[in-house]
Parts: C-alpha cells; structure tokens; sequence
C-alpha cells in the first residue's frame, strides 16, 4: 500500500510541533525517517512488533538482520537489557550520546522482529539534538536502521531518504545534512574480549585506551554468503549503488597513475566514468564526471563524502564510478575502507 510520505522541515529556531507530531506518528506504530549524526536512520517503536515489520517492508532488508534500538537516556536503556558488564558502562559514559552502538543481551521486552531473532540487542543514544528530541516526544525505544533501501548507500540528506523511500514510510524529518556520513561503530559487549562487529567513528584504539583490548571481528572484503557470521548485517550486500565500482587502493602516486589507465581502458570501450577520488588526484585527473572525497590525508572528509558522491554520481547515469582509495586509512579511515570495500564490485591493489 503506498503511503502519503509526510516531510517536516526543522530549522534552528524550530519550535518542537513538528517533532512532536512526528513522536506522535511513532508512539502511534508509524515510521518515519530522521536524521542522526551518523547518517539518517528509519525509525519505528522498537517494542512494536507490527511498526518494527513495515521497517523492514519499507527497506526491503532481511527479516535476520537485526536493528539497532536508539535511546534519550541509560535508563531507558537499562530497561532494554538484562545486565551491563562494567566496560559497557564506561563506554555509555565515555561515549554517549554519540556514534558507538553496544551489543548487549536483551530482556523479553524486546521483540524477536527487532532483534532478528537474536539474544541480543545493540543500543546507542545518538548525539543529534533532532534525534533525541524525536525519542522523547515518541515516549519509546525507537528501532532505526540507515533510512535507504537495503543494499543501497546509506542516506546522508533527507533528500536521499526521499528518493529511496518516498511513499513507502508515514513521514521524514528533514534536518538538513548529517555531520559524521557513516553508520556508527558496533561493539559487542557480550563477550569475554569486547568484538568490534563494524567499524565507524570511534575506534578500535580509541576504545582500548578505555576498557583495554578489543577485538575486530568484521571482514572488510567479502560479501559471506553461506557463512554464520556474528552481526547478521555483515553478509549482506551493501552500500552499492547501481553503477559498477571499482576502488583502486595504495599509495597515491601509484593510484593516480592506475586511474589514468583505467579511464584510457573505459574511454575506448565507450563507458560514461564518473571519479570519486580525493582532491589531490581530482586536481590531475579528469573524466566525464567527479566528486570530491576531499583531502587524503583528512579520512573524516572521505566518510562525510563517500555515500553522498556515490549517490551524485550514480544518479548521473554513469556506467562506472573509480574510487581512489589513497586516503587515511587510520581513525574513522578504517571505516571508510569498510563501506567502500563492501561497495565495490572489484578492488584494484597498487
Ligand atoms: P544499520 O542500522 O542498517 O546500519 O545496520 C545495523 C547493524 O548492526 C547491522 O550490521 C546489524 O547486523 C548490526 N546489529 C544490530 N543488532 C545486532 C545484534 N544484536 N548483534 C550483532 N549485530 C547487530
Ligand atoms: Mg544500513
């Protein structure tokens, strides 16, 4: 059934009706899409089983793939979980609210649907004033997976949630651009050496320079089909928009001369080349089309331009986007390797 997609636009000043209406639209078993300081998310009442199903409807995402529950406060997330090991709480209070979601063993309040039938749930209180305004008006745990269509770059605007799920979710809330551009970092908590099931914004060090070792146990570079893997999520295609995408990885010098090749190579075969490359290679190489990265040696600029460049150029038709990869890999670097890895259809070593 196709919905009537309600947009409320929140500006600075905004006076809270709107988001008052659009907690209503969620305590009341809606969905609607909001921004976080990550990317946007898809929310609905985390303890309504038939509002958490039209999330996974509205994304076409697989009943396994569990959701991470977003809360206002610890207590509400107390209410969630069955215990908190001592190093989840010093990371709830060193890092919340922001972009670090904890795998914790769930109690029966918390349906299967929610969870993809797991015994765990992964919780985190995002750090957007939009966001945490949303929480408290809907009076509930609010389930929110990235707000694109499962396999898809996940949302950086609202413009992007538009475009993916216009008629298919009851409203969006448009807060304008996000500031991080990737999903947060999932660690779990359950077991004996806290596990890092997705990088993002904080870090493995960053982590360990609070509760000691950890862990990482994502996989940057295969698509595990047939495995049983720890966080469902890790086996399904992501990330990747229409268009093929080849990530060309190393030192910069190297990967700007690969580039070069690759566009000769394309060029003959007729193929439309969009360049999603960083601004020390956009200044010496050129192509049908390109969007900046921003500067290799600043990752936060790769992770805040990664989703919405491979977006802009495949909406631009092009047969094929080149990524450079020769930006940080350290810090939230990581992370973007992670997502671009995943969205690759091939990656060129140089
Ligand atoms: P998304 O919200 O679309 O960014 O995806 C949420 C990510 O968190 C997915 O990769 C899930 O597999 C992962 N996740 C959510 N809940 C759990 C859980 N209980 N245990 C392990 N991973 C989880
Ligand atoms: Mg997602």
């Amino acid at each position: 059934m196709k919905k009537n997609t309600r947009i409320f636009h929140i500006s600075g000043s905004d006076n809270g009706d709107h988001l008052k209406e659009a907690g209503r639209i969620l305590r009341e078993g809606g969905t609607v899409a909001f921004p976080t300081e990550t990317v946007y998310g898809l929310g609905a009442d985390a303890l309504n089983e038939v509002a958490v199903m039209q999330i996974f409807e509205a994304k076409g995402r697989p009943a396994d793939n569990p959701l991470i529950v977003h809360v206002d406060s610890k207590e509400s997330c107390m209410k969630l979980v069955r215990s908190i090991p001592d190093k989840a709480l010093i990371l709830m209070d060193r890092f919340w609210p922001g972009p670090l979601t904890l795998v914790l063993e769930r109690n029966e309040v918390v349906p299967d649907v929610t969870t993809g039938g797991l015994d765990t749930v992964a919780v985190r209180i995002p750090g957007n004033r939009i966001a945490l305004e949303l929480i408290r008006h809907s009076g509930t745990p609010i389930a929110a997976p990235s707000a694109n269509i499962s396999g898809k770059p996940s949302p950086t605007t609202a413009e992007h949630v538009l475009h993916d799920l216009s008629g298919k979710i009851d409203a969006i809330v448009d807060g304008g651009e996000v500031v991080i551009g990737l999903e947060s970092t999932v660690i779990d908590m359950t077991s004996a050496v806290p596990a890092i099931l997705r990088p993002g914004k904080i870090s493995k060090e960053e982590l360990e320079m609070y509760i000691g070792e950890v862990i990482i146990a994502y996989d940057d570079n295969v698509h595990h089909v047939n495995e049983t893997v720890r966080s469902p999520g890790m086996k399904y295609t992501h990330y990747s928009p229409e268009s093929r995408v080849i990530l060309v990885e190393g030192e910069h010098d190297r990967v700007v001369s690969r580039i070069k090749e690759l566009i000769v190579d394309f060029s003959l075969r007729d193929t439309k080349i969009g360049l999603l490359v960083t601004e020390e290679t956009e200044n010496i190489v050129h192509a049908d089309i390109s969007y900046s990265l921003g500067e290799k040696d600043k990752p936060e600029q790769a992770a805040k331009n990664l989703f919405i460049g491979l977006r802009y150029l495949d909406e631009r038709n092009v047969d094929i986007i080149i990524v450079d990869g020769s930006f940080r890999p350290d810090g939230i670097g990581a992370a973007v390797f992670n997502r671009v890895r995943k969205a690759a259809d091939m990656i060129i070593k140089v």
